[in-house]
């Protein structure tokens, strides 16, 4: 593997690469930040988890101009939770560097956007539907990026977002440098993305490099007598269960199964579609810093946050 130091990144970004402790590139940054250096497009096929953020995170900033203050680069992203993730490592790359990022998301106040925007920002991240709602009010103007990130583009689709993301495109008329990352790559949408990408890079890493190397997957099965809830219950006692994240289908069955969890005394909490974005951010919040043990979530509100030190995820189906 090689060293950061020989990636050919920026100086400014190489120190803060050092300092936000990453010592050896992930194989996606291994295989990725030349071609993005150079100006390539580039299909990633990675997972959440395996350092993709960075992998286009570093060489993009390596290339920004800092003294130029105008918007630049425009990241989507599927959940203003992965958005607002992506945000922060941005930030944590740029500390000091005189480069400034916003996110714009679904559910939040969009006058704070506004005034935001009223600030040139050179990186911009965001969710399709909260970006073309200021693209329509025409404050914002996506002929000015001319670097497009599709970041978790399968997410994107399953969604519903295709129409959003294909308007979005159609509109960046300055577009020349595109890098799309998908966790999986369906035949299907081939065509689409050959429209979107031009003589990319293609990178393919296998499942998650920096987090889940030591996983045990087990499938519990039940004899249609016990009940489910009370055997999720009497397991979730139990000391090693610390920070626990727990999978269920629909939003109401979400709110549902929190509730039964909070009366039988667990420190637990929800995020779904359906919640605000502050409750949402706030539940998450939680969850992060240990504060509650249990977060449940529908796998759209949940996908791809990155919480260290989860010591189980249970699929409740
Ligand atoms: P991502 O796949 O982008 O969500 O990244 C997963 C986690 O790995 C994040 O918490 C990153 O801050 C962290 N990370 C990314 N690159 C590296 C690296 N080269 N060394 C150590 N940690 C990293």
């Amino acid at each position: 593997m090689p060293l950061f130091s020989e990636l050919g990144l920026a100086a400014p970004i190489l120190k803060a690469v050092q300092e936000a402790g990453y010592e050896t590139p992930s194989p996606i940054q291994a295989k990725s930040i030349a071609p993005l250096l150079e100006g390539r497009d580039l299909l990633g096929q990675a997972q959440t988890g395996t350092g993709k953020t960075a992998a286009f995170a570093l060489p993009l900033l390596s290339r920004i101009n800092p003294k130029a203050k105008s918007p630049q680069m425009l990241v989507l992203a599927p959940t203003r939770e992965l958005a607002i993730q992506v945000e922060d490592e941005f930030r944590s790359m740029t500390k000091g560097l005189g480069m400034s990022s916003a996110v714009f998301i679904g559910g939040t106040n969009i006058r704070k956007d506004i005034s935001q925007l009223r600030r040139d920002q050179q990186v911009i991240i965001g969710t399709p539907g909260r970006l073309l709602d200021l693209v329509d009010r025409r404050i914002l103007d996506m002929k000015k990026f001319n670097t497009l990130v599709l970041d978790e583009f399968d997410r994107m689709l399953d969604m519903g977002f295709v129409h959003d993301v294909k308007r979005i495109i159609a509109e960046m008329k300055n577009r020349n440098h595109t890098m799309l990352f998908s966790a999986t790559l369906d035949k299907k949408q081939q065509s689409l993305i050959d429209n979107i990408l031009t003589d990319p890079a293609i990178v393919k890493v296998s499942t998650g490099a920096m987090t889940s190397d030591h996983i045990n997957q087990e499938v519990i099965r039940l004899s249609p007598d016990v009940n489910k809830l009370n055997y999720l219950i009497d397991m979730l006692q139990g000391e090693e269960f610390e920070k626990v994240l727990i999978f269920d289908e629909a939003k109401h069955r979400v709110n549902r199964l929190c509730d039964k969890l909070k009366k039988a005394k667990f420190k637990a909490d929800c995020i779904h579609g359906n919640k605000t974005q502050n409750a949402r951010q706030n539940a998450l919040e939680k969850f992060k810093k240990g504060n509650i043990q249990i977060l449940v979530a529908t796998d759209v509100a949940a996908r791809g946050i990155d919480v260290s030190d989860v010591t189980h995820v249970i699929n409740y189906v």
